[in-house]
């Protein structure tokens, strides 16, 4: 904050020259449109017997989020469990997210589902559950990228006759990544060749172990082409749920998560959201990053109309003033001038943003840096190498290398090239990425641009060693 001379003397009604020379006195030589601090302005106010009252004008954004009431405990209630499906492909996920839906079909709203939106909700026992339908660990990291946390509770979908796959694994270290508990479905029980007992087996390497075997995780055993211990599962949720304590304040400003938006040709912008605070009412004024607009209807999951929408509900929107991206917060403002002046401000800085070039999140080169001012206390790492062996032997020896000040911690290591999946997962959850004798794919190569991602890539593990270490160290020679 500061001010001219020139203004600082007309509040004062006196003339300029007065507060020059009272400057000077304090060891300032100032000229008459010449900007001084605050703490200056205050100085010389005070010197010449003024007070000062200094109104610090916040930007819209921040009011926004003082305004956000402090939920007392006494107001908030139980909300329905947000509950996301993974898994290797082909293992059923698309099939037992459907299994579910139509179990929970009662007749008279067997015709109403025709049209589809990204979340449904299902009940069980009295209880309501959530299912976020964006299916694959992909979309599940893309919103967490965005700083979105919608999934309270991962379903781990694995094929009892293919057992633990590539993806099986990283949807497991996606979860745990993102903090969020995850229940093994065992699927395709119905199969000839099924073997649960393999998958269970398999699990334990990657410390999944069920508690008939000592362990804590909740393993069901499904089928969903026969529609088998569905409810069974059910039940394992809600349990979890239980034990999660998940709870919102319905009597407030809604606040909640864009799950898909698309522009429809005759309704325009259409937005699925979900929400995860407050309750969500026709007329109110929504903002999510640069689109906004009223709410004009609302339709929950099987297309009927609703005139509200409270925690873990998820609706489509119809209002929006453009398409509004997947994984973006939205808001709801009671006034909507103050609504739109957020929007200016977020248009004002997205230009600025695209002007400046951003640097990468974590990055080797200014890892020293980042740990001296203790941005970084924490270096995540993905491995993923030609062989398996390689994998485990950096995965060791880069364990071993934390100091003090930083711990390094390997989230994700895997076979093959450098993924879209692998990119997401670093910028989540601020990470770089090693790669030996292996490069990133087409779309990682899009994604480490946007993401700002660092990569680095290896032939020798030894050189890998050695560069981390430095880069902790402050020693890593840069790069050219
Ligand atoms: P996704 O790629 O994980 O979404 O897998 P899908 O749901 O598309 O299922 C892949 C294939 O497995 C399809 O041909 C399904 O019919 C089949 N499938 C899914 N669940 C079961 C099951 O419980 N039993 C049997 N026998 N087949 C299943």
């Amino acid at each position: 904050e500061t001010i001219t001379v020139k203004a600082l003397a007309e509040r004062m009604c006196i003339n300029a020259g007065e507060v020059i020379k009272k400057l000077m006195e304090l060891g300032t030589l100032a000229t008459i449109n010449q900007e001084i601090d605050a703490d200056t302005a205050t100085i010389v106010a005070n010197e010449l017997g003024f007070e000062v009252n200094i109104k610090v004008e916040l930007d819209k954004e921040t009011q926004l989020m003082m305004a956000e009431p402090e939920d007392e405990e006494k107001d908030l209630i139980t909300r329905p469990p947000v509950v996301t499906i993974m898994g290797h492909v082909d293992h059923g996920k698309t099939s037992l997210l459907d299994a579910i839906r139509h179990a929970n079909v009662t007749a008279s709203e067997a015709g109403g589902i025709t049209q589809h939106i990204g979340a449904y909700q299902v009940e069980h026992k009295g209880k309501k559950i959530t299912f976020v339908d964006t299916p694959g660990h992909a979309a599940f990291t893309a919103m967490r990228a965005r700083g979105a946390k919608v999934t309270d509770i991962a379903i781990l979908v694995i094929a009892a006759d293919d057992g633990v796959m590539p993806q099986t694994v990283e949807a497991i270290n996606h979860a745990r990544a993102a903090k969020v508990p995850i229940i093994v479905a065992i699927n395709k029980i119905d199969k000839p060749d099924a073997n649960p007992e393999k998958v269970k087996r398999e699990l334990t390497e990657h410390n999944l172990i069920p508690e008939e075997w000592g362990g804590d995780t909740i393993f069901v055993e499904v089928s969903a082409k026969q529609k088998q211990n569905l409810g069974e599962l059910l039940e394992m949720i809600l349990l979890v749920a239980e034990i999660g304590e998940y709870k919102a304040n319905p009597n407030r400003a809604a606040r909640g998560t864009v799950i898909e938006a698309e522009l429809d040709k005759g309704r325009g912008p259409v937005a699925t959201v979900l929400v995860q605070t407050g309750t969500l009412k026709v007329g109110d004024f929504i903002i999510a990053g640069v689109a906004y607009g009223k709410v004009r209807a609302m339709m929950d999951y099987t297309g009927r109309r609703v005139s509200k929408a409270g925690p873990s509900m998820p609706v489509e929107v119809l209002g929006f003033s453009e398409v509004p991206p997947a994984g973006e917060l939205f808001y709801t403002v009671e006034d909507e001038k103050f609504g739109k002046q957020i929007i200016d401000e977020r248009f004002k800085k997205k230009r600025e943003e695209e002007l400046k070039l951003t640097a990468p999140k974590v990055s080797l080169e200014d890892l020293f840096n980042q740990i001296q001012e203790g941005q970084v206390k924490e270096l995540g790492i993905i491995i993923k190498a030609d062989v398996q062996g390689s994998v485990e032997a950096v995965r060791q020896s880069l364990e071993q290398i934390g100091t003090d000040e930083v711990r390094v911690n390997v989230i994700h290591g895997g076979v093959g090239a450098i993924t879209e999946s692998d990119i997401m997962l670093a910028s989540a959850s601020n990470a770089i990425v090693i790669g030996f004798n292996v490069r990133p794919d087409v779309n990682a190569r899009n994604a480490i641009e946007t993401e700002k991602v660092d990569i680095r890539l290896y032939r020798i593990i030894y050189d890998a060693i050695e560069d981390i270490k430095a880069a902790m160290s402050g020693l890593l020679e840069p790069e050219y």
